[in-house]
Order: structure tokens, then sequence, then C-alpha cells
């Protein structure tokens, strides 16, 4: 892979901000007049640590992803505007996408002028590699994926990831924010073997702290250093930080969660499905699943009536008449059962 080729060259070649923070780094100063803050305060008057070295070390003991593979953003969200803005020229590059998935990569690939190209899944939602190929051209810097896949649940078949990463010489962006509930291999682990790969992972999920919006994204150094100097220079507040080494420290008690979660899910699905009201639900390897039901928009409409919000897929590709369901509490999830138990067509 030649990297500088897929990169804009205003990226390649920029010399990036440096904050006050990033040019003293070690030493045993304590009067910090070098940053225009106030003294007073503490600690919120200070810049926090603009490349998150703390956080990122903590992030390491659970990832097993080095430092200097290691991009912190402001939710992933954050990661998947930086790769279009670090690779990808406005008016000119495309990025080509599996359809259904999450609609972010879409809607940031507008944001930047990008031309966005879906390509559908085939049967059971599987991941065609020679049909997400064929819609690429030169122009092509970046294929997103998504597995476990939001909002069908399933994960992609190996073999056709594999041939996606070794054919395609641009990026290809594998986003594993629901990983954690699934017993699939994640591709953070291989990414030595992969160039061209970017991994996404987040906290919002299986982490339990989507409030503090802290998202991961782990690469070849070389890329990771490109987005680092794209990013706004303290991208990720103290606050997030103090509470992201917290929940950090918690990974037994973030492990019984999932526990939990992955049994509710087999609890609701089974009653789910008896469901006069359910045509089919879909394999899952997240923490939702995926429901083809007789009329989801006015099940959808009937729940807000209950207080229950589930969300409405209809209108997606290949979900017409589906809902997609959160796993929640056994209290919550008795709830929308119930509610549904009451549905009178
Ligand atoms: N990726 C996927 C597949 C998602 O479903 C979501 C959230 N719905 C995100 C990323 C966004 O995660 P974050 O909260 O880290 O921005």
């Amino acid at each position: 892979m030649n990297l500088q080729a897929l990169v804009r060259p205003n990226i390649w070649h920029l010399s990036p901000y440096s904050c006050a923070r990033q040019e003293y780094s070690a030493g045993n100063a304590t009067v910090f007049l070098d940053a225009n803050e106030s003294p007073y305060n503490p600690p919120l008057n200070r810049y926090p640590d603009p490349l998150q070295h703390r956080l990122k070390q903590a992030v390491e003991q659970i990832k097993g992803i080095p430092e200097a593979c290691t991009f912190l953003g402001n939710g992933s969200d954050e990661a998947i505007d930086l790769v279009l803005r670090v690779f990808c020229e406005p008016g000119v590059d495309n990025v080509v996408a599996i359809s259904p998935t999450y609609g972010m990569y879409e809607v940031c690939a507008h944001i930047n002028n990008v031309e966005y190209r879906p390509v559908s899944l085939g049967a059971g939602f599987s991941l065609q590699s020679e049909r997400v190929l064929a819609a690429t051209d030169d122009h092509t810097k970046v294929i997103f994926l998504c597995s476990p896949n939001n909002p069908t649940g399933n994960t992609l078949e190996r073999v056709e990831v594999d041939k996606l990463l070794a054919r395609f010489s641009g990026i290809v962006v594998m986003d594993e924010a629901y990983s954690d509930f699934s017993s699939v291999r994640p591709y953070r682990l291989d990414l030595q073997a992969y160039p061209n790969l970017i991994v996404l992972n987040t906290l919002s999920k299986a982490w339990a702290s989507a409030a503090i919006r802290l998202g991961m994204a782990f690469a070849s150094e070389e890329i990771i250093e490109l987005m680092n100097r794209v990013k706004y220079p303290y991208n990720i507040s103290l606050p997030t930080q103090k509470e992201a080494l917290a929940i950090l420290q918690k990974e037994v008690q973030v492990k019984e969660w999932v526990q939990l979660i992955l049994s509710e899910r087999t609890r609701l699905m089974a009653a789910f499905a008896r469901l006069p009201l359910c045509r089919e639900v879909f394999p899952t390897e997240a923490n939702f699943f995926l429901a083809r039901v007789s009329e989801a928009t006015k099940i959808y409409h009937y729940l807000i009536a209950c207080g229950i919000v589930v969300r409405d897929r209809s209108r997606v590709e290949l979900c017409a008449d589906s809902l997609r369901i959160t796993i929640g509490t056994p209290l919550e999830n008795d709830a929308l059962l119930d509610a549904l138990r009451k549905y009178e067509a």
C-alpha cells in the first residue's frame, strides 16, 4: 500500500498546530504560564493532555493495541469524520459502504462533499465482496464495513472481509462498535497483518458510557499520526478522560453487564418470536436485534404511546417492516413484551 498516494496532499504536507501542552511534556515544572489559562479553579482550569497518554495506556491494557496505534476521539463519530477528511478530496474521491449500515458514514461523506456508494448486502445480510469491489474505482479511497452490523446485527463473514482487505488498495474501515457482544474474533487483533485497516471501537455500547463520548480508532502508526494531525488539539475533555479511566478499571463489572445483556437477548428474542405480530427475528451478535413484524410503523407508534421507544427501520434498504430493538434490563424487556402482547392489529 502506498499511503502517500491515498492521503489528501494538503494533509500529507500539513504542519499541524502545536499546542502549549504538547511543546512542554516531561519535567518538573510547577508554574504553568504557557497556555493563557486561569490559575484558579483547578483542575478544570488546565487544558487536558492533547494525546491522552494515560488513557491510551489504560486502553492498551484492555484492547492490546499500543499507544502509537491508537487514536481517541469524541465518539467514534469523530474518527469516521477524520478518516474522510484525511483521505478523501471533496468533489473528487468517493467511498464505498455496505447497505444497510450505520448512517453516519453516509452523512459524514456528504458533509465532506465526498460521493457515497452503497452496496447492498446479500442473503442473510451477508457481505458480497465481489459486489463491493465492483463499486470501487480509481477514486475510491475508503470502504466502510461494520461487524456486527447496525441495524442488521449479524457479523460479516471473515473470508469475504479478508478478500476485500487483500484486493482493495485503499483504506478499509472496520467498525467494531458492537464486537464486545460477539463471539467472533475482532479484526482489532489482526491489525499488524493489514496496513490498510482501521478498526473502530467505542465506550458507548458494552462499556456503558455513551454520555462521555469516547471512541477509538486502531491502525498503523502512520495512519494514526495523520489522524492526530487533523483532530482538534484538545479533542477529549478532562472529565471524559477521567470517566473513561474509571470505567476501564471496571472491566469485571462490564463483562458481567455484557453477560446479562446476552442472556436477556436470548430470552427476549425467543419471546418476541412467539408474538403473533412477529414475522421473523434475525440472528444477531450485538446488543440489539432486528425483527420483521406485521406493520412496523404502526407498532412503533403504538409502543411510543405505551412509553417505549424502539427504532423503526422500515424505510431502510432490505429492512421493510423491521424494528430494531435494543436489549434493556429484564424489567424493560418485560415491559416491551407486555405491551406487544396487548397489541391489537
Ligand atoms: N458505529 C456504530 C456501528 C454505531 O452503531 C454507533 C452508534 N449508534 C457508533 C459507531 C457511534 O458510536 P460513538 O458513540 O462512539 O460515536
